[in-house]
């Protein structure tokens, strides 16, 4: 089975299988990067790619996948950011033993804060 030689910024030079590598394509901006689970410390690797480096995993039988942008990266904002005094709020609310309740309108109309 082929290796391919990849570096893991813990462990240096490290050798894989096809399967232990993935090419990741972003469909949004065509940016590539492709990643692996170090086979000595294990810890996941994720580097950038250019095209040819891309051209040349494909072709060796490296998997890709397509990931794109969140979609609310191009929603427009406008107001005031988000306070302490709300994001406080909104804990308490979700905390509540009742908020399925608020939520659907089927409870008794009261909660903890009222
Ligand atoms: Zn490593």
């Amino acid at each position: 089975m082929p290796l391919i030689k990849a570096s893991c910024p813990s462990c240096g030079d490290v050798e894989l299988t096809l399967s232990e590598l993935r090419v990741l394509v972003c469909s949004t901006d065509g940016t590539a990067s492709y990643n692996f689970r170090c086979p000595s410390c294990t810890f996941r690797v994720s580097k950038s790619a250019e095209k040819a480096v891309v051209d040349i995993l494909l072709s060796s039988g490296v998997s890709m996948s397509f990931w794109r942008m969140p979609q609310e990266l191009e929603e427009v904002h406008d107001g005031s950011p988000i306070s302490y005094d709300e994001l406080m709020d909104f804990h308490y609310q979700l905390a509540g033993d009742d908020l399925f309740e608020r939520l659907t309108g089927t409870g008794t109309g009261t909660s903890k804060e009222d």
